[in-house]
């Protein structure tokens, strides 16, 4: 697919990236301190069939559209990728991320390991990179204090995650939330050494 893009835009073509990890790992807080710091890095909006949570709006966190919508621009194929996580869907318009990668722009997505997966397939140059936690104890401490899940939806992400940090190898890189800024750091020199 990226070849398509080379071909018709020679040496204007951006970079994707991917970063995923489980849900309290901090991949939220260190995507926005890269997108911050990393001129040319425009992060792409997913859609999800996920109800907002407090504060989040519609357009900015995510497109938030129903399980129909999704389901019609599934069959319209318009996903780079798309993934059922933790009972809701989640997906990447292949539009969003080609127009910027066009555009010359580096692109960030944040999504789970099955899209991720998805991604290399359909472009194997892109960077995917994994943001793990210290450990799964530390991990659930910051979910708890997180207090965004009921008990039940805390449980699915910590199933989830385990399952998550399996697959950790599969990717380019792994980044470890130790320490805030020192995992940005890492991110930050990683993809602008990438780029
Ligand atoms: P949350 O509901 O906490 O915002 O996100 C839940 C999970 O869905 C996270 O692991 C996040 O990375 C993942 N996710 C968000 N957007 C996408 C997407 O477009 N595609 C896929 N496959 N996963 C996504």
């Amino acid at each position: 697919m990226l070849n398509e893009i080379k071909d018709k835009n020679k040496n204007k073509t951006g970079k994707l990236f991917v970063i995923s990890g489980p849900s309290g790992a901090g991949k939220g807080t260190l995507r926005e301190k890269a997108l911050n710091d990393i001129k040319n890095l425009v992060y792409s909006i997913s859609c999800t069939t996920r109800k907002p949570r407090e504060g989040e709006v519609d357009g900015v966190q995510y497109r938030f559209i129903t399980r129909e919508k999704f389901k019609d621009d599934i069959e319209k194929n318009l996903f780079l990728e798309y993934a059922h996580v933790h009972s809701d869907f989640y997906g990447t318009l292949k539009a969003d991320v080609m127009n910027e990668l066009k555009a010359g722009n580096d692109v960030l997505l944040e999504i789970d390991v099955q899209g991720a997966l998805q991604v290399r397939e359909q472009i194997p140059e892109a960077v995917l990179i994994f943001i793990a936690p210290p450990s799964m104890k530390e991990l659930e401490k910051r979910l708890r204090n997180r207090h965004t899940e009921s008990e039940e939806a805390l449980k699915i992400r910590l199933n989830n995650a385990a399952k998550e940090l399996e697959l950790k190898n599969k990717y380019d890189f792994i980044v470890i939330n130790d320490d805030l800024e020192r995992a940005a750091a890492e991110l930050r020199d990683l993809i602008k050494n990438k780029k």
